[in-house]
């Protein structure tokens, strides 16, 4: 029951990402959400790390996308240097606009990697499609109330799914 809230994988942040790997793996797209995934949500245009980071993987051979709840004016300013697909509003976790960046990078549900930290719009969007996805633990804590409300939820199921791989490894 809680699966469909599982990510594929779980890391510490978008800097543990072994992205060489996936593109090895044969994925060919990243979906990157925004807030407290790549910037803490208060910095509004990239810092260098990320610049550097999106120049990275864009040659090792992926297309990337954000694909943010947030709105226009957070969207496209934050955007502006790194000049990719970009989509404001995007209503994760529903799943028309992640097929809308996917088919603007011209990937698909076997080649992209949906990366984002929260598990009840990022992961669980992903998933409601059936692409990989990546859990990254937030950046900053300095959030809306709602989602602090969801950041206690989303810690029990961290928890059943560290409990799953755990239960998993020890069968090999
Ligand atoms: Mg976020």
């Amino acid at each position: 029951m809680l699966e469909r809230f599982f990510p594929s994988e779980y890391t510490d942040s978008i800097r543990q990402i072994n992205y060489r790997k996936l593109y090895d793996e044969g994925y060919r797209g990243i979906l990157f959400d925004i807030d407290n995934t790549l910037v803490p949500y208060d910095m509004e245009h990239p810092n260098q790390e990320i610049i550097d980071l999106f120049e990275d993987i864009k040659k090792i051979g992926f297309k990337i996308a954000l694909v943010s709840n947030n709105n226009k004016i957070r969207v496209t300013t934050f955007n502006e240097k790194l000049k990719v697909f970009a989509v404001h509003k995007a209503l994760k976790p529903m799943t028309r606009n992640l097929k809308r960046a996917m088919q603007a990078i011209k990937t698909n549900k076997k080649n992209t990697v949906l990366v984002g930290d929260q598990i009840f719009t990022d992961i669980y969007g992903g998933n409601r499609i059936k692409i990989k996805t990546i859990l990254v633990v937030p950046i900053a804590e300095k959030e809306e109330w709602i989602t602090k409300i969801k950041r206690n939820t989303e810690k029990k199921i961290i928890k059943a799914y560290l409990k799953r791989v755990k239960k998993n490894e020890s069968k090999h």
